[in-house]
């Protein structure tokens, strides 16, 4: 039988799982294995390790960012998870699958409740603090309680589910979770593909003022970054070591003895800097909520030396900013 091996407290009573009605054949017998699984078949370009394999294939399903919440001995405890999913309308269900190496997988047993926070596209950092990825200084997330669960404050939509039903996934584990309240609010969700943050409509607010052939190289080599109303995002008299795409939101350039310059999403700033290691002569000020991929200069050069003939494309834009300095 299929449950042999695994960790006891995933062995279920089949009888005890059977879906009572269904389509035929479907749902009867959730443990049984009708073939020995063969080896994954990718292909040799993923490289040696078939789990990095299927991660990086996995990676092209587009999903939303949550954090699951618990509390557990008085302290809240969060995590940043995108294997959520909706299971059913009636009964509500939903299912989250979680490492096994996971704090919160020790946290969560039958019968708990969790919570399920769905991040907006403000809330990266968000999701890297939940993620043990926060650099010092990111705020302290705050937690609103309901049905003596924590929900991250300041999230799009909000869920507490009392688990029903944990079942053995390999190196994860799955929380079926029984809906106990729901809400939203409006707004854009924080996307996750491919290994990196997105957001909805990401290509329409761009419109590059990089040449094509260079957006999608250097998005992928650079590290998107968020600021917050009037932070700066480089100060003048800074080396500088990176280029700046600016993906939403705006940017003021502020130079003493120059107007103002202000940038829009799809364009770009630090090139000089990036490119030369020259100091910064303005300072860059996000006006409202920024987001930007960060890329340094070594990526900057090798990007470069990998499309030829976008880089004359992209000495065109420099001389015209030059023009109109
Ligand atoms: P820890 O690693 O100890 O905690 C996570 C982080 O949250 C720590 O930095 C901790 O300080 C902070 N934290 C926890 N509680 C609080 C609090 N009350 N106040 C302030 N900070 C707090 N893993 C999965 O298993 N399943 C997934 O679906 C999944 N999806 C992911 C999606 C994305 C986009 C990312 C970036 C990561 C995902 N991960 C997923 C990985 C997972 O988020 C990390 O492995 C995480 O560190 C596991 O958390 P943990 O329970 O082991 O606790």
């Amino acid at each position: 039988m299929a449950t042999e091996g695994a960790p006891p407290e995933f062995k279920l009573s089949l009888d005890s799982t059977a879906i009572a009605e269904g389509p035929e054949g479907i749902g009867e017998s959730p443990f049984d294995f009708t073939a020995a699984p063969e080896a994954m078949e990718y292909p040799a370009e993923l490289g040696d390790d078939p789990a990095i394999a299927l991660r990086r294939t996995l990676g092209m399903f587009a999903t939303g960012v949550t954090v699951i919440t618990t509390s557990a001995h008085d302290q809240v405890h969060g995590m940043t998870a995108n294997a959520f999913m909706s299971a059913s309308l009636n009964p509500p269900l939903v299912l989250i699958s979680i490492d096994r190496r996971a704090k919160m997988c020790n946290l969560l047993h039958e019968g708990d409740r969790y919570g399920v926070s769905i991040l907006g596209e403000h809330q990266t950092e968000m999701s890297d603090r939940f993620a043990g990825r926060a650099d010092d200084g990111v705020p302290q997330p705050a937690f609103e309680i309901v049905r003596e669960t924590p929900l991250v404050e300041g999230a799009l939509a909000h869920f507490v589910a009392r688990v029903d039903r944990t079942y053995y996934a390999g190196d994860h584990s799955l929380f079926l979770g029984h809906v106990e309240y729901a809400r939203h609010n409006e707004g854009a969700p924080l996307l996750y593909h491919g290994g990196r943050y997105e957001r909805l409509g990401t290509d329409a607010q761009v419109v590059p003022e990089l040449p094509e052939g260079l957006l999608p190289p250097l998005l992928a080599a650079g590290e998107q970054c968020s600021f917050a109303d009037g932070d700066a995002i480089v100060r003048r008299g800074e080396v500088g070591d990176q280029l700046f795409v600016i993906l939403s939101g705006n940017v003021t350039l502020q130079r003493p003895g120059h107007p103002d310059k202000h940038l829009e999403a799809g364009s770009y700033f630090g090139e000089v800097g990036a490119l030369s290691g020259e100091s910064r002569v303005s300072d860059a000020i996000a006006v409202g909520e920024v987001s930007c991929v960060a890329v340094g200069s070594d990526a900057l050069k090798s990007v470069l030396a990998g499309s030829p003939d976008a880089s004359w494309e992209m000495l065109g834009s420099l001389a015209q900013r030059v023009r109109e300095a």
